[in-house]
């Protein structure tokens, strides 16, 4: 996930931007209001974890902006630091999608970020993935290679869809697995089978593949050629 935290509080900030880049996320962190409207406004995030006492704009204020005058639908994880019913029902009446009461357990954050995340994914129906020379509409389910249609399976389309949403992160075999078969066990050599199958798909005019093999560990969509990463 791509997470940008906006939080004065160096001890939380630097916690949490630790934390969550070492679980593998690319996280940007404003220390006050106005550079995290900035940031906001300016980039493509996942998920924003959001502070609301700022310096510059409070939390409340950056939240309703974002989504009323931005238009963003990012989803964001407000934190407070009173458990008070009236701060929570603020967040939720600014557009936030969930909060969080500080002190809380860095494990949450990630588990609540991904359950935002995951399900705005289902949401985004309109989203257009591109990297280099392959294009994926995720509403109509096309994919193209070198302006060229390809064809693929469901499970290959999934594959496609969770590597290149996270170009260069390295996905599992296990992650990968689990997103596609769930907890029903896959034959053993199932996925191999589907990343043979995608790779060569995805394969350019030149007989080179972004899927890339991580020996021991999974496989990653690599981004090259200035491709966002
Ligand atoms: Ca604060």
């Amino acid at each position: 996930m791509r997470v940008l935290i906006i939080e004065d509080d160096l001890d939380i900030a630097t916690n949490l931007y630790d934390f969550l880049e070492g679980r593998g996320n690319v996280v940007d962190l404003a220390r006050d209001g106005v550079t995290g409207m900035h940031l906001a406004v300016s980039d493509e995030f996942d998920a924003i974890v959001l502070d609301l006492g700022l310096p510059g704009i409070d939390g409340l204020s950056l939240c309703g902006k974002l989504r009323r005058e931005a238009r963003r639908d990012v989803p964001i994880l407000v934190l407070t630091a009173r458990d008070v019913l009236d701060d929570k029902l603020a967040a939720f009446d600014c557009g936030a999608d969930d909060y969080l009461v500080k002190p809380f357990a860095l494990r949450e954050v990630e588990a609540r970020l991904k359950a935002l995340v995951s399900r705005r994914r289902g949401r985004v129906v309109d989203r257009k993935l591109v990297a280099g020379v392959i294009e994926f509409d995720t509403a109509s389910l096309a994919v193209a290679v070198d302006g060229r249609p390809v064809h693929l399976s469901r499970k290959c389309l999934h594959l496609l869809e969770m590597l290149m949403s996270a170009p260069n992160r390295v996905y599992s075999r296990a992650e990968l697995e689990q997103a596609l078969w769930g907890d029903e066990h896959p034959q053993s050599d199932s996925l191999r089978s589907h990343m043979h199958l995608l790779r060569r798909a995805l394969t350019d005019g030149r007989g080179h593949s972004p899927i890339e093999t991580v020996h021991g560990v999974g496989y990653r969509f690599a981004a090259h050629d200035g491709s966002p990463a």
